[in-house]
Parts: C-alpha cells; sequence; structure tokens
C-alpha cells in the first residue's frame, strides 16, 4: 500500500496533523481511533514509540527531531514564551518530557479556525487544505495573508475532517470582527506580527531578557509595575489603549477592572522574580505597549541587565528599584 502524504504541512499543528492522517488512513474515525492509529503508525518506524507524547509521535511519523517539529508544528513557542531558567531548554527538549506531553498538543483558541480563501488556494495548488497555526492564536481574527476574516468549525470533532470538507458542509461560522475598523485592523495586524516573532523561536525567552524590555517601555511611558496608586499600571494602559471592542470578546474581566486595581495577567509580566506570564498577555502587552512588531524586536534584541546595586540589595528597596524601571540595556544585538 502506498502511504499518503504523512509529513506535516506549513504551520500545520500536532491535533490538526494528526486528524489528517487519521482522514487519509481511514476516512472519518473519532479521535480515539486517531490517537491509536498515529500510535502504531509511530511504532512502525520506531520501537518504543506508543510509549512517546503525541508531539513525539508525529516528529517521528514525519522524520523530524522533535525540537524541530515543536518549533514548526505546535503552538508552544506562543504558549511557553518565558522561561524563569536562565537557559531555557528548547521547545520539545528531551530535558523537560512533560512540558512536551503536558502542553505539546495544547491549542492557542477555544475554537478551530479556518481561512476560506486559503482553503481555495490549498486545493487547487495541492488538492487538499490544512488547518494552520498561524489562524489559531487567540485574539487574531483575520487571515495574515489575506486580510479576511476568519471562520470557526461548529463541529465538536473539527480534526476529524479537512477544512474544505466544512467549508461545503456549511459547518462554519465567521468570527466577530469589525472589518471596519481601522484601530481594531492595525492592532490585530500588529498582534499577529508580534506572535510571529514567537513562533520563530526554537526556545522561550529566559525572563530578564523579556521583562527588561518590558519593564524599560513602563518606565519611558511612566507607568508602572505596582499599585502604588501614583502611576497607572499596565492593565490600565492596556484598558485605554485596546480596541474596546476587540477587549471586550478576548478579555472580558479587564473591562471590568477599576483604574489603579491590579490585574495580575498583566501586571505580574514586568516583574522579575515571578513566574512568567502567558503567551498571550506577553503579546497584548507588546502589541500595546509598543507602536510596530519591528520595534518589540529590536527592543528584546538588546539584551537588559539590572543596575550592580540592584544584586547587592534585597527585599523592599530593591523591589521600589526595579518596579521604578531601574533596568538599562546593555549594549545593542
Ligand atoms: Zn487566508
Amino acid at each position: 500500500m502506498t502511504l499518503p502524504r504523512l509529513a506535516p504541512m506549513p504551520h500545520e499543528f500536532v491535533l490538526a496533523h494528526a486528524g489528517r492522517i487519521g482522514l487519509f488512513c481511514c476516512g472519518l474515525i473519532d479521535m480515539n481511533r486517531r490517537l491509536r492509529l498515529v500510535q502504531r503508525v509511530a511504532e512502525e518506524h520506531c520501537e518504543g514509540a506508543a510509549g512517546f507524547s503525541l508531539l513525539e509521535q508525529l516528529a517521528t511519523i514525519a522524520g523530524m527531531s522533535v525540537t524541530d517539529y515543536a518549533r514548526h508544528h505546535s503552538l508552544l513557542p506562543t504558549i511557553r514564551v518565558a522561561d524563569s531558567d536562565t537557559d531555557p531548554v528548547h521547545h520539545g527538549s528531551a530535558k523537560r518530557p512533560s512540558i512536551t506531553r503536558n502542553f505539546g498538543a495544547r491549542l492557542h483558541t477555544a475554537k478551530v479556525h479556518l481561512c476560506c480563501r486559503c482553503v481555495d488556494e490549498d486545493i487547487s495548488h495541492w488538492g487538499y487544505s490544512w488547518f494552520r497555526r498561524t489562524h489559531n492564536l487567540v485574539g487574531v481574527e483575520v487571515c495574515p495573508l489575506h486580510g479576511e476574516a476568519l471562520n470557526w468549525v461548529t463541529d465538536p470533532d473539527p480534526f476529524s475532517r479537512l477544512p474544505q470538507h466544512w467549508v461545503k458542509l456549511g459547518d462554519i461560522e465567521r468570527v466577530e470582527y469589525d472589518h471596519a475598523s481601522q484601530a481594531e485592523r492595525q492592532f490585530q495586524t500588529r498582534l499577529h506580527e508580534i506572535y510571529e516573532l514567537f513562533l520563530d523561536r526554537d526556545r522561550p525567552f529566559a525572563s530578564p531578557s523579556i521583562d527588561g524590555p518590558l519593564a524599560l517601555r513602563l518606565h519611558e511611558l511612566g507607568l508602572t509595575g505596582s499599585s502604588n496608586g501614583k502611576k497607572p499600571l499596565l492593565s490600565d494602559y492596556v484598558l485605554n489603549s485596546t480596541p474596546r471592542a476587540w477587549l471586550r470578546r478576548h478579555c472580558p474581566q479587564l473591562c471590568e477592572k477599576e483604574p489603579g486595581v491590579r490585574f495580575s495577567t498583566f501586571d505580574r509580566l514586568p516583574r522579575p522574580y515571578a513566574l512568567p506570564g502567558s503567551g498571550f498577555a506577553y503579546a497584548i502587552a507588546f502589541a500595546t505597549l509598543f507602536d510596530s512588531a519591528e520595534d518589540v524586536a529590536r527592543s528584546i534584541s538588546r539584551s537588559v541587565v539590572r543596575r550592580k546595586r540592584d544584586y547587592e540589595n534585597s527585599g523592599m528597596e530593591t523591589q521600589k528599584r526595579r518596579s521604578s524601571g531601574e533596568w538599562m540595556f546593555h549594549g545593542c544585538a
């Protein structure tokens, strides 16, 4: 038997890849049968693969290294954007197997999206279509290639078929998105470009290298990372700078916040010793604080160090200096 194409397509992510293998090999099957099939095919490629995580099994089938597969075919780079380790391991690294097992197949959005024009182009070029991670990033509701609003699949098992089938069956619904709002269009474009910076990375940022530039930018804008009542917080800035209709759809709890009251999702970000924030929070913070993804890239490419005396002090005084933005750039990349 000639096996159908089992390699992942560009930006195809773990569950979508598994779904396509299931459909190509066995037709319409449920999730459990699909996972057992992937396990069996992986075992044929590598003895012992049945015990691997789904991401590792798919990498085995594709003949790729797990780290390459995780970087190009999972949403890990947007989920695990920063790591408290000073030398973060690569996405998919065998040194931290629990991350790959627990998060490797995770989606970024609650629903699974497609672009109808991408579907048409895929079919005319490849004969079939596939789900892409660039259509499935929280807060991005427009295809980056075509600028058209995305659609989400209404069927409870979106990976049982390919995007073209859902379009043909009519089991899709257009996302809420105000195409007429220039502010929303610009914000979503910037947000997508910042996600692309994350997707391009083979491992997370060490926290100081991403929190430092954020803290400096807060300082430049007269914002603060702690609720001292004198300066606005990052969450206040996000609340007032982000298109309100978009915010109501993607972070409705923030719309209920009072000025000066901490909102942990955002206000924990520039604090050096806190647990790293979510990829969504980092993307929104950067999209709000900077005018363009190029500015973000420039800022995080410069290494940032804290002033020497910060290391020599501890407790409240040190925390005060940090939150007042006492970071400095150390050279340029
Ligand atoms: Zn498209």
